[in-house]
C-alpha cells in the first residue's frame, strides 16, 4: 500500500495524473486539501511514488520490516 506524508504533500496533482487505476485523488478534508489513496484499487505499481517531486509518497510492503 501507499502512504502519504501530509506534511510534505502540496497537492500538485502529479501523482493523480500518472495513476493507471485512478486510486489517488485530491479531495477535501474539512476545508483543507488532502490526498486520498484507495488501497483496494491500488496495484502498487509505484508510479505515484516515483513522480512525486516532494517525496511525499512511500510504498509500504506488507509483512516486511
Ligand atoms: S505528487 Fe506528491 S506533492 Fe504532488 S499531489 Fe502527489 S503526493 Fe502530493
Ligand atoms: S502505486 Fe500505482 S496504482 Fe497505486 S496509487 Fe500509486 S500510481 Fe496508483
Amino acid at each position: 500500500m501507499i502512504a502519504v506524508n501530509d506534511q510534505r504533500c502540496e497537492h500538485c496533482g502529479a501523482c493523480t495524473s500518472v495513476c493507471p487505476t485512478k486510486s489517488v485523488q485530491i479531495g477535501l478534508d474539512g476545508g483543507d486539501l488532502c490526498l486520498n489513496i484507495n488501497s483496494d484499487s491500488c496495484n502498487n505499481c509505484g508510479r505515484c511514488v516515483k513522480i512525486c517531486p516532494l517525496r511525499a509518497l512511500s510504498s509500504l510492503k506488507k509483512g516486511g520490516s
